[in-house]
């Protein structure tokens, strides 16, 4: 499977709790299309998670956009409002975008206090006809990223079964070992390792096109949360945007360690655009959507000759990396803690920095490994289940260590003890050990410890 989606084109604020709830919308939209004339009520169940954090990260919104088959591409904020108009006013859903249905918000979507067994973040919809018997239902799983898989997928998963379905690839790189091996085979960097990987699904200039089009849409972002006009954040924390003013600010700074302030400014205002509901790219998640962009930018601003095709390498190299934890570990805060998301993502940008500016495969790997072994533990604990205390920050920790990471492993005569393998099982075990008080429940750390909730 290419792994060119790891960087995606969403809405925040959650990929995992908007992007993929909404992405199930739309997947049920396709499954119930032939029964419309059939049915006469819809229920949707939000469990765990998407239940216990679901309205701070729009996740009932998002899931009633996609059962009117607004797509995260194309969604508007005009789109978005008449959607809700016609639920919260009229009391309607339209299925599909094509068939109106009775439907009370109060009613009809329900937060469960229960956990499904596969996964922490769990919705199930059912549709029923004039009789109120139930003619389908579906459970799908939110696993992170902005991925979702139905009950069936997810259990055939677990079980091991789906590998056997798989085409053979001649390329094939399940993990970081793998990854180093065909590199010192061929004598690949870790973005020519990844570039001839996803030739074997797209071809050179779908490639180029779609990293090219991540970055612009990365850098698109970044204006729109340094331009904003909204002066605070939605939400109940009456949380205050900072990076239109921090921009004026890090300009006029003669401080000598002040480039510090751009890379955490990048990070700032990216991250405030999801939290503010708004389009981002999912990288690997919404909640640690800045660090990407905040270290392209960087590369970008404030060294020389950040090219497009070194954006392209950046993208492929971080890409790999990101599918090593998807594929062995999780990118999802709701299963492993915030070491998870700003783990992984600053593991990725470690990892690409340090290819994009002459690493080797074994020197990425381990700026990779360092960005994510010291970030080990950190636990998922979002303030009034809103995408903005502690992850607006932490996006600009994230970008920070993924450069000083990436720094460290160019600069090292010393062999390293840890492997990048290594630290991503490490990073799995400790999120399943981790209380499911912090991992995107709201129910522990900050999200309790704060007086202003
Ligand atoms: S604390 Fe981390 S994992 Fe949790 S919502 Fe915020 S960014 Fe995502």
């Amino acid at each position: 499977m290419s792994n060119l989606n790891i960087f995606k084109i969403g809405v925040g604020p959650s990929s995992s709790h908007t992007l993929g709830p909404m992405l199930a919308g739309n997947l049920f939209c396709k499954k119930v299309e032939k029964l419309l004339e059939n049915i006469a009520r819809i229920e949707i169940v939000l469990y765990g998670s998407l239940s216990l954090t679901g309205k701070g990260h729009l996740t009932d919104k998002a899931i009633l956009w996609g059962l009117n088959d607004l797509k995260a591409r194309n969604l508007s904020p005009d789109l978005q409002e008449a959607v809700l108009r016609q639920v919260f006013d009229d009391k309607k859903l339209n299925l599909c975008g094509k068939k109106d249905l009775d439907f009370d918000y109060e009613k009809d979507l329900i937060f469960s206090k229960d956990f499904l067994p596969l996964h922490e973040n769990a919705l199930k919809i059912s549709v029923f006809d004039a009789n109120d018997e139930r003619i389908y239902r579906e459970v799908y799983y939110s696993v992170g990223g902005g991925f979702v898989k139905t009950e069936a997928e997810l259990e055939k998963e677990k079980l091991g079964k789906e590998k056997p379905k798989a085409r053979k690839l001649a390329i094939s790189i399940p993990n970081a070992t793998e990854a180093l091996r065909l590199c010192d085979e061929n004598g690949w960097n870790l973005a020519q390792l990844s570039y001839n990987y996803e030739l074997q699904f797209n071809t050179k200039e779908e490639v180029r096109s779609y990293c090219l089009e991540i970055f612009e849409t990365m850098q698109e972002v970044y204006y729109n949360g340094i331009h904003t006009k909204e002066e605070f954040l939605p939400g109940k924390l009456h949380l205050k945007r900072r990076a239109k003013t921090l921009s004026q600010r890090v300009h006029l700074s003669t401080d000598p360690i002040g480039i510090i302030d751009f890379i955490s400014l990048y990070a700032i205002a990216v991250a405030e655009e999801n939290g503010g509901g708004a389009k981002v790219v999912t990288a690997p998640t919404n909640g640690a959507c800045g660090v990407v962009p905040a270290v392209m930018l960087y590369l970008k601003n404030h060294t020389t000759g950040f090219s497009d095709d070194m954006v392209v390498d950046f993208l492929l190299t971080a890409m790999l990396i990101g599918s090593f934890y998807k594929k062995n570990a999780s990118i999802s805060g709701a299963e492993a803690g915030c070491q998870a998301e700003i783990g992984s993502a600053s593991s990725m940008a470690a990892g690409a920095m340090a290819t994009v500016l002459g690493a080797d495969a074994h020197k990425a790997c381990n700026a990779a490994e360092m960005a994510m072994e010291h970030h080990l533990g950190l636990t998922c604990d979002p303030v009034a289940g809103l995408v903005q205390i502690p992850c607006i920050e932490r996006n600009a920790f994230g970008a920070i260590k993924a450069i000083s990471a990436a720094r460290m492993a160019m600069t090292r005569k010393s062999t390293p003890k840890v492997e990048l393998d290594d630290v991503i099982r490490t990073m799995y075990e400790t999120g399943k050990d981790m209380n499911y008080k912090y991992k995107e429940t709201s129910l522990g750390g900050l999200a309790t410890n704060l007086s202003v909730c």
